[in-house]
């Protein structure tokens, strides 16, 4: 296969530059593990090594946007801050004010931000680097497995508990919450319209079917 050293192997079209140019060596392994564990769509590929590509100008720069800019959004990590960032500066629903700052922070922090644009990738550049760069298949999505939604879902309630502890852990620093201890939990239901059972959604999972559901034949 085509990946055998990923990570080394930068191949010639625009994601290849991104790579050497930024020294994203582990970009194609994250790439190829986002699509095939994670099945993050083309575009959800895209703002990945968007997202990359913009922490690598930002952290190759001299001003410390990051720390400034994780107050400003209340932005609980780097990857959180990154994210916020790159909505300000892409996001339609931006307010203009909001982008004019924070692309005037950055510009002052020494990032030059119409060549980072530049570096961006599309979701049809994307497909082609897979595709032709990769050797992975991008004709169909793949087929979930089910013991795959169940840690996707998992994953997902695990991040969404640590973010609520956080949140709270920043609320008592900041005095507006005092509690001594602290026990956060987050559950998932998904209930039947039809008849109104609800379920965890590893349960629903592995029965593969609501109670009330009648098969067809
Ligand atoms: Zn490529
Ligand atoms: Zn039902």
């Amino acid at each position: 296969m085509a990946a055998e050293r990923p990570g080394r192997r930068s191949c010639d079209c625009k994601i290849g530059r991104d790579i050497d140019r930024y020294q994203l060596d582990q970009l194609n392994e994250q790439l190829i593990r986002n699509r095939q564990d994670n099945e993050l769509s083309l575009r959800d590929l895209a703002t990945f090594v968007n997202h990359r590509v913009l922490e690598a100008a930002i952290e190759g720069a001299s001003g410390d946007v990051l720390e400034d800019e994780s107050d400003l959004f209340g932005a609980l990590d780097q990857k959180d801050a990154i994210a916020a960032i790159y909505g300000a500066l892409r996001d339609e629903d931006v307010p203009p004010d909001r982008r004019a700052r924070v692309r005037t922070r950055l510009t002052q922090a020494g990032v030059d931000l119409d060549t980072v644009e530049d570096h961006w990738v599309t979701h049809t550049t994307m497909r082609r680097h897979l595709q032709e760069c990769l050797d992975l298949d991008t004709s169909s999505e793949q087929t979930l497995e089910p013991d795959n939604a169940k840690s996707t879902i998992e994953w997902i309630r695990t991040r969404c508990t640590a973010i609520v502890v956080r949140t709270f852990e920043r609320l008592q620093s900041a005095d507006h919450l005092n509690i001594t201890d602290l026990d956060v939990s987050v559950s998932i239901r998904a209930t039947c319209t039809e008849c109104g059972k609800t379920y965890s959604p590893s349960k629903l999972i592995s029965r593969g079917h609501c109670d009330c559901y009648q098969d067809p034949d």
